[in-house]
């Protein structure tokens, strides 16, 4: 088997695993728990490793890579259905089943990478749709219980790109999500990267959950490498949040800035561009870069190495926050 964990991470970086299993059953969970402790590893359990960065140390885990199956829908009244998806199905799968069946709700989340089981982990969110949205519960086998049991949503404290499973790395295996879709027309994004894709921009108009897959998926081609041919793992550091009180003291120094208000009223400033102001150029390295069309996106120029992402990254966070006095953190998981 190959046990390269390169290939199980779209970004390219890690050295081999201990061992990978394929969970496809209830009992394939207990067996690989059983093998971990056996071996004394850690089980970490993956989807398609889009949002996932490995330690180029060899034989530090087990892997369990999830590939529980199957999605199943029931109306639950005249106006929505519920959604229930095994954790090793395809998200964009899911999305696309769910508009042929037509669900809206999740048609803004099209084309995002990844498994049904990463969704709930960092909240998956896109043009102004998070997975909380729809989300009601999330099945789990809990590690240190022993035992399986149900998140509501509420229980798994969604917030932007973060959850309990997030805080809480290896103690619980998601093992299916439900989600309640609604059977009437869609909230039409009102992001300004979708302008001019809709017949109308109005966001009360009539739009098909159909033409918003098309046009977040034509939006995205443009914006976002494929991971295939140029390995990534999508937006690097999360947008940061401040209060307005540092909103105001950093607008001061740069009022060209770019900034959304949150509900709370906090203010959410755009990490790409943040990046972009920062003498970006000056930390590229032969080996890791950025997308052209988007800072925020890392790239493996080819041979990367763990370390040099991290030394790379680091000058990142540096340089912004020499530049605008603002902290940004990674998004995806690390491994070491
Ligand atoms: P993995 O990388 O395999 O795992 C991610 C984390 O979840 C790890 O900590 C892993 O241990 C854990 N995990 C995975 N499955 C399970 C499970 N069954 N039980 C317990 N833990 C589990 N994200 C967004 O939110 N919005 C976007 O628009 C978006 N666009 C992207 C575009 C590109 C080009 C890329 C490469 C990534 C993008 N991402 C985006 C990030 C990524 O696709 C999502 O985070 C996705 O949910 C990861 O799915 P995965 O199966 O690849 O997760
Ligand atoms: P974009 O639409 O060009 O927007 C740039 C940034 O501004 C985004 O970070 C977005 O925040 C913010 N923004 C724009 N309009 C906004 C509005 N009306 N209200 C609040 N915030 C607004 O971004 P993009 O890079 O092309 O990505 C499109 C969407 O896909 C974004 O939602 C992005 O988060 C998502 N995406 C995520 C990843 C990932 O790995 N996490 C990768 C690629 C794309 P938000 O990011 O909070 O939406």
């Amino acid at each position: 088997m190959d046990l390269n964990l390169q290939n199980y991470s779209t970004f390219k970086v890690g050295g081999r695993a201990y061992r990978i299993l394929n969970i496809r059953t209830e009992n394939d969970i207990f067996s690989a728990l059983a093998y971990a402790t056996k071996c004394e590893k850690p089980l970490i359990v993956i989807g398609d490793g889009s949002n996932s960065i490995f330690s180029d140390e060899p034989e530090l885990f087990v892997i369990g890579h999830m590939q529980m199956k199957g999605i199943y829908i029931k109306e639950e009244d005249e106006g929505y259905s519920l959604v229930r998806a095994a954790a090793g199905e395809s998200w964009d799968h899911l999305v696309s089943h769910a508009i042929e069946n037509g669900l809206s709700g999740i048609e803004a989340l099209s084309g995002i990478p990844g498994t049904v089981g990463a969704a709930p982990i960092q909240n998956i969110g896109a043009y102004g749709t998070e997975l909380s949205d729809t989300l009601v519960k999330v099945s789990v086998y809990d590690i240190e219980h022993k035992r399986f049991r149900t998140f509501s949503k509420e229980q798994c404290e969604l917030s932007y790109r973060d959850s309990i499973f997030k805080k809480n790395p290896g103690k619980y295996i998601v093992t299916e999500i439900t989600l309640r879709l609604s059977k009437s027309k869609p909230k039409v994004p009102s992001y300004a990267s979708l302008a001019g894709k809709f017949p109308s921009d109005d966001t009360e108009a009539e739009v098909t959950a159909e033409q918003i897959r098309k046009a977040v998926l034509e939006t995205r081609t443009t914006k976002l490498p494929d991971p295939k041919t140029i390995p990534n793992c999508g937006s690097f550091f999360k947008n940061p949040i401040i209060s307005e009180e540092q909103f105001k003291t950093v607008q001061a120094a740069h009022p060209e800035i770019p900034s959304f208000e949150t509900e709370s009223g906090d203010i959410k400033l755009y990490a790409g561009w943040l990046i972009e102001h920062a003498d970006y150029q000056s930390v590229e390295t032969d080996r890791v870069g950025f997308h052209d069309a988007n800072k925020l996106v890392l790239i493996n120029k080819g041979g990367a190495t763990f370390e040099d992402l991290i030394t790379v990254a680091s000058f990142i966070q540096k340089n912004v926050f020499d530049r605008f006095g603002v902290e940004i953190e990674p998004e995806p998981n690390f491994f070491v």
